[in-house]
């Protein structure tokens, strides 16, 4: 085993696969699928986690997979009431939702508050470069009734953030991004560059890896410049969320809850539970079982973390992380990398480097070491003293 000392820290739940749109890129499997999540395998799942010694004290519950919003809003209420009902004082849970948008009314916006739900929204930028890939089932561009949503939530004063997939276009676009989400008031941003991921083929996959990893470190640097020259955004996943985990005390744990077995739990509508990367959830695999580990109907958490799936999957993603110890510079801030990438892109979890290395770890830790350089002293010491905030609002 990777760890003796397993805590769930999330629990990626799948109330439906079904979403009301249809994202050119999307790699889900079963985007028709109209199942949803009954009330007695949400409960299932929560008795396995506090009835085992391996509940976190702190639980991210991330509704995923599908469009969360397709389900109503009661759906929702009856949910964190069993979950409350069910957890004991010492864990404390959060609920984060990843939403198309499209579907928020001020209904959303009170269940939200009431219960301090964190919301990311999915917005690709401008409307060309959104409509672009995010469209209806029709194929009609999502762009009006996503930022419907987004002006919704901030009529009602409710903090999110957003991702937007940069596709090979936007790639080329930092300063249109930049004027977008200061001319939307999106003050919280989060890049994901388009993969190639399930039967979806990433027109930036077909290009050279060095290539890709030059275009976004371009966009990357040049949309951080914008960022600190003028008021408006204030955070940048790739960069903010990453200085953390660069500026650390040298004992700290890396932190890749993706490599750690049951580290993250993920359910989906039918009960069957996988860990690792929540992508792997739903895909065929022979070797390991189809990545599941069990059924939260039929198994205790421990018999999922002594199953031969799991067991198989440890050996294989533990070989890989060991490898990436010894042979990669940027080990210490990536902890060894996302297991769906490296069996997606070397057919094996018992490997290193991927593009996602290179895209998510290299390219943002190469720019903020550099930007490091340019520092004044007190501010270098202040971020290793991991007094981040204060290290990020020094680069201007
Ligand atoms: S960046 Fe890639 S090669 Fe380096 S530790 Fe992470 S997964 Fe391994």
């Amino acid at each position: 085993m990777l760890r003796t000392s397993t805590h769930i820290r999330t629990i990626v739940l799948q109330p439906t696969p079904f979403c009301n749109i249809r994202c050119r890129y999307c790699y889900l499997p079963s985007r028709d699928d109209t199942s949803r999540m009954s009330l007695q395998t949400i409960g299932a799942t929560f008795r396995r986690v506090f009835e085992s010694p391996y509940a976190g004290e702190q639980i991210t519950v991330i509704w995923h997979a599908g469009e969360p919003m397709v389900l109503p809003v009661s759906y929702y209420e009856a949910a964190f009431e069993l979950i409350e009902s069910l957890r004991p004082a010492e864990v404390m849970i959060r609920h984060s939702f990843q939403t198309n948008g499209t579907l928020l009314t001020r209904e959303w916006c009170e269940l939200i508050r009431k219960w301090g739900v964190s919301i990311g929204v999915s917005v690709d930028g401008p409307q060309q470069l959104h409509d672009a890939n995010r469209v209806t089932r029709s194929g009609k561009g999502t762009f009006d009734l996503a930022m419907r949503g987004i002006r919704l939530l901030q009529s009602e004063d409710i903090p999110f953030h957003v991702i937007s997939v940069l596709s090979n276009a936007s790639l080329e676009k930092p300063e249109e991004l930049h004027a977008f989400y200061l001319e939307a008031g999106i003050v919280d941003v989060c890049f994901n560059v388009e993969e190639s991921e399930g039967d979806h083929v990433s027109e930036l996959m077909q290009q050279e890896r060095a290539q890709v990893g030059e275009r976004f470190h371009h966009f990357l640097q040049r949309f951080w410049k914008l960022s600190r020259q003028a008021p408006g955004i204030n955070f940048i996943r790739e960069i903010d969320g990453l200085i953390p985990r660069i500026f650390r005390p040298a004992e700290a744990d890396t932190g890749n809850d993706q490599v750690e077995p049951l580290a993250m739990l993920n359910v989906d509508c039918k009960g069957n539970v996988g860990s690792f990367s929540p992508e792997l959830l739903g895909y065929r695999n022979e070797r390991y079982n189809d990545f599941l580990i069990g059924n939260v109907h039929r198994h205790s958490l421990k018999q999922m973390l002594h199953s031969t799936a799991m067991k198989a999957m440890v050996d294989d993603i533990q070989a890989g992380v060991e490898a990436c110890r010894q042979e990669c510079g940027y080990f210490s801030i990536c902890g060894g990398g996302a297991p769906v990438n490296k069996l997606s892109e070397n057919g094996t979890f018992a490997s290193t480097q991927t593009s996602f290395c290179n895209l998510v770890q290299i390219t943002p830790a190469d720019l903020i070491l550099s930007a490091f350089e340019h520092l004044d002293p007190t501010a270098v010491i202040a971020a290793q003293h991991n007094q981040t905030t204060a290290y990020a609002g020094h680069y201007r």
